[in-house]
C-alpha cells in the first residue's frame, strides 16, 4: 500500500475512535444522570431497624448488614449481644440493646413501648428469633411442639402486630422481614414442629402482606438454605449428613450467615416498595435443584 494511503487511513481511524469514545463518554454521563432517577436508594441512613435474636448467628449478620447501609439497630434478646455490638458499632452507628424473652407472649406486650423509649423512629423489624427441635415424629413431645411454635410464629406474628400498629398509628411507612426456612417449601425430617412454624412464616408473610400493604407496610420472608450457626451444629457434626446436604447445594458450599446482607437490606429498603408476600430464598440453588 503507498505510504499516503496508509497515512489517510491511519488518521480516519484515529478520527473514527475518538468520535467514537466522545458519544461513548456521552451516552455514559446521560446513563448515570438516568440511573440515578431511576435506581431506588439501598441508603438506610436515619433508620432504625429491629432484629429479634441478633446476639449471634444469623440475625447479627443481618443487624450487621443493615448497620453498614447506614441503620441504628434495637436488638432483642435474651442475653448480652456484646459482640454484635462492637460489629454495629464499627459501622459508626448506634445499638439499643432490649432484653426478652420471646417465648412468652406477655414478654410481647411491652418491648414496642421499650423501643419507642430509646428511640426517634421505628422503621424495620426482622422476626430473626427461631429454635428447632429434632425427633421423630412419631415421639415428639408436646413441649418440642409448643416451644418451637411459640417463638418461631407466635411471637412472629405479635411483635409484627404490635409493630404493625406502631406504624399504623404515626401513619409512616415500615418494613416486616420475617426468616423463614427451606422448610417452608419442603417437608424435612425430624422437625415436625419446626416444618410446622415455618410453613407457616410463609402463609402468615402472605397474610400479613396482604392486609398491611394499604398501609404501605412492606411483609416479606427471607428463606435461608443451609447456613453454618449454632442452629445447624447437629446437622454439621454428623458427617453423613453433612456430605448429603453439601452435595445438593448447587454453588458448592454451606451458607455463611453474611450470605443474608443483602437480602435484608433490599427488603428492608425503598428498593423493595413493591415488592409484598414475597419469601426470598438464599440458598445457593438448594430449592431449584
Ligand atoms: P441461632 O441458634 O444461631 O440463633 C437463634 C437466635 O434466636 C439467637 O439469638 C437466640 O438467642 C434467639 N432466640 C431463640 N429463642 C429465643 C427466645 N425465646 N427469645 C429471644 N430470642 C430467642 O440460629 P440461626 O441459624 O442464626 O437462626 C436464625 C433464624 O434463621 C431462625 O429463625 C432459624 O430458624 C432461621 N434459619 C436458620 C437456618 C440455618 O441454616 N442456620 C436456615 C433456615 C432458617
Amino acid at each position: 500500500m503507498p505510504l499516503h494511503v496508509f497515512w489517510t487511513c491511519q488518521e480516519v481511524f484515529r478520527i473514527s475512535v475518538l468520535l467514537f469514545s466522545a458519544n461513548c463518554s456521552r451516552l455514559s454521563i446521560s446513563l448515570n444522570a438516568a440511573d440515578k432517577m431511576l435506581l431506588p436508594s439501598f441508603d438506610l441512613s436515619g433508620k432504625t431497624a429491629v432484629v429479634t435474636g441478633c446476639n449471634v448467628g444469623l440475625g447479627a449478620a443481618m443487624a450487621e448488614a443493615l448497620a453498614a447501609a447506614g441503620c441504628d439497630i434495637v436488638g432483642i434478646n435474651r442475653s448480652a449481644p456484646d459482640k454484635t455490638i462492637a460489629r454495629i458499632e464499627r459501622h459508626g452507628r448506634r445499638f439499643f440493646d432490649i432484653r426478652a424473652d420471646l417465648s412468652a407472649t406477655s414478654a410481647i406486650a411491652d418491648i414496642v413501648p421499650r423501643i419507642e423509649q430509646s428511640v426517634p423512629t421505628l422503621d424495620i423489624l426482622v422476626n430473626n428469633a427461631g429454635i428447632i427441635r429434632r425427633q421423630d415424629a412419631l415421639t415428639m413431645s408436646m413441649a418440642d411442639w409448643d416451644d418451637v411454635l411459640d417463638v418461631n410464629l407466635k411471637a412472629v406474628f405479635f411483635l409484627s402486630q404490635a409493630v404493625a400498629r406502631h406504624f399504623v398509628a404515626r401513619n409512616v411507612p415500615g418494613k416486616i422481614i420475617n426468616v423463614a426456612s427451606m422448610l417452608s417449601f419442603q417437608g424435612g425430617i425430624r422437625v415436625a414442629s419446626y416444618t410446622a412454624s415455618k410453613s407457616g412464616i410463609l402463609g402468615l408473610t402472605r397474610l400479613l402482606a396482604n392486609e398491611w400493604a394499604k398501609y404501605r407496610i412492606n411483609v416479606n420472608a427471607i428463606a435461608p438454605g443451609y447456613m453454618s450457626t449454632e442452629n445447624t451444629v447437629a446437622l454439621r457434626s454428623d458427617p453423613v449428613r453433612y456430605e448429603e446436604i453439601l452435595g445438593r447445594i448447587p454453588a458448592g458450599r454451606w451458607g455463611e450467615p453474611e450470605d443474608l446482607g443483602g437480602a435484608v437490606v433490599f427488603l428492608a429498603s425503598r428498593a423493595s416498595d413493591y415488592v409484598q408476600g414475597h419469601t426470598l430464598p438464599v440458598d445457593g440453588g438448594w430449592l431449584v435443584r
